[in-house]
């Protein structure tokens, strides 16, 4: 059923795609993170008879980088109309692989496995689910997601976690606009590395996901799936050895549902990057 309606969004897409209007950006994209109301879900573009929400946080001077990156660089080219009387402009960004909402290929964390180029599409679009843990990560912005949390999904559900992306929301995303909120520091630097706090993945839940479920890929909304004050990322090195790849800083969670709906994450397609900007959106019934 579900891939039945996924197929056709997908025509739409293909065949609509140059005509299509920009996808609006929510205003949570600019505010942070509220709670979904009526109004906002109105506010999101129909496509094939769903809606479309965008995951993506814009690439510009504020968009947080991790403190041992230079964040994003806009080098403005020429603007303006030609001598032969045509409007042109052109301009070239420098950026790291990791910052913003970007998606971590396993070699980030794994020595043999897949970069950006070579992960299969199949484990980038697809079913979605959200996993919240809002309240837990309210009264600690140091929370670790467990194997509890995700069983309890699973039995509020009446599933398993298996063949879909996995969106963790911890309601951190509403310190977006606050970098030294949203990262737990001010500082920059490989020092700022030690002050992080943010919510994330536990280690545990990580080895329970690739050793007893069968997950396409995994997201957060906060700055890495490894909680801030991780020294060894085990997370990461868990989920990337079993190739299973990683979004970070997504964007409007708290604009999805649990259930019912598809994504569509797609990175630049850097040949042999570690990790690469991304483009996340949501198509959702509701
Ligand atoms: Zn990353």
């Amino acid at each position: 059923m579900w891939r039945r309606r996924w197929l056709r969004a997908m025509l739409v897409v293909s065949v609509f795609a140059s005509s299509l209007p920009v996808v609006a950006q929510p205003p949570s994209a600019q505010t942070g993170a509220k709670a979904a109301s009526p109004a906002r879900r109105e506010a999101a573009p129909l496509l094939g008879g769903q809606r479309v929400i965008d995951l993506t946080y814009p690439f510009n001077q504020s968009t947080v980088y991790w403190p041992t990156e230079k964040g994003f660089q806009l080098v403005r080219g020429p603007a303006g109309v030609t001598d032969k009387g045509y409007y042109y402009a052109a301009n070239r960004f420098i950026a790291a692989e990791h910052g913003g909402t970007h998606l971590d290929a396993p070699i980030h964390f794994f020595e043999g496995r897949q970069t950006v180029d070579q992960i299969p599409l199949e484990r980038l679009v697809g079913e979605a689910v959200v996993v919240d843990v809002t309240e837990a990560c309210a009264q600690d912005r140091d929370y670790e997601i467990g194997v509890d949390d995700l069983r309890r999904w699973e039995m509020r559900h009446g599933r398993q976690l298996v063949e879909v992306i996995v969106l963790l929301r911890t309601g951190h995303g509403r310190h977006w606009n606050d970098r030294s909120q949203y990262l737990g520091t001010d500082k920059t630097g490989p020092d700022a590395v030690n002050d992080l706090h943010f919510p994330g993945l536990s280690p545990m839940a990580a080895r329970w996901l690739v050793e007893h479920r069968a997950i396409h890929a995994i997201g957060i909304d906060t700055p890495s799936i490894d909680y801030g004050q991780s020294q060894h990322f085990q997370s990461h090195v868990t989920l990337f050895e079993h190739n299973v790849p990683a979004f970070e800083n997504v964007a409007n969670l708290e604009l999805l549902p649990e259930t019912g709906f598809s994504v569509v994450a797609l990175p630049m397609k850097i040949g042999g990057g570690s990790g690469a900007p991304l483009r996340i959106i949501a198509l959702t019934a509701q």
